[in-house]
């Protein structure tokens, strides 16, 4: 197969970074989380104690910031100006500050234009909210994921439990219902499905489901052969 390259969008919590990484690695192609360039940033600025609602000094900030993604043993690690900041940018701190910061025009340009440099020779599959609509709007292949707002709660906290944090169901719910809303309403680049993106309910599909129903697509879309 020649240059794969796939568009995942969906709400958060949905299965998108677990399929794009399971995917990536059956097709021998490189993941992308762009979710996770997001927030970098955000993380970026809150140590250095800028308010995330001043708007022009994030902005600012992003301009100056650089972001790489690398898989090492198999596993996407993200670098904020050369440093793997992985785990930093999963904290509750960081989850509550990510949509604001991503709804700035400034920090969606910068970011947007190193997804675009990193997806550029092709053999990618990104994951996103605006990959298809924005980002890679030719995307030969579109996915949008969702899930129940249950469901998908129940996953974050089992994701939250393993590392040792112990949130209720209810504020996990809460917490993944206002980032959906915070990131559907915005003005620019808001989540939304694209019109030719394929529907993907994961709420009672197992993650080999999910993955073996875009595997089909990839098959009718970009043929057999190896990349
Ligand atoms: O995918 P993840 O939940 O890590 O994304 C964190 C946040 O980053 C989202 O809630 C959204 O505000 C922002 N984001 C975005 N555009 C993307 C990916 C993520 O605005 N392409």
């Amino acid at each position: 197969m020649k240059n794969l390259i796939i568009a995942i969008d969906g709400t958060a919590a949905s299965g998108k970074s677990t399929t794009a990484k399971i995917l990536a690695k059956k097709l021998g192609i490189l993941p992308i989380d762009t979710g996770a360039m997001y927030r970098a940033v955000t993380l970026k600025a809150l140590r250095l104690g800028i308010p995330i609602e001043n708007r022009e000094a994030i902005e600012e900030l992003a301009r100056h910031t650089e972001i790489t993604q690398k898989l090492v043993e198999g596993t996407v690690r993200t670098f904020l100006d050369g440093v793997d900041v992985t785990e930093d940018i999963r904290s509750p701190e960081v989850d509550k500050a990510v949509s604001l910061v991503s709804s700035y025009a400034g920090v969606r340009k910068r970011l947007v234009e190193l997804q675009r440099k990193m997806a550029e020779q092709g053999n990618v599959v990104l994951e996103g909210r605006d990959i298809g609509t924005v980002v890679l709007p030719d995307a030969p292949l579109k996915i949008y994921m969702d899930a129940s707002l249950e469901e998908r709660a129940r996953r974050r906290l089992g994701d939250l439990k393993k590392k040792g944090a112990n949130p209720t169901l209810e504020e996990v719910m809460e917490e993944l219902r206002r980032r959906d809303e915070f990131d559907s309403k915005r003005e620019i680049a808001p989540l939304k499905r694209a019109d030719d993106a394929i529907y993907i309910d994961t709420t009672r599909l197992t993650v080999e489901e999910q993955v073996s129903i875009i595997l089909k697509e990839v098959e009718k879309r970009f043929g057999g052969d190896d990349p």
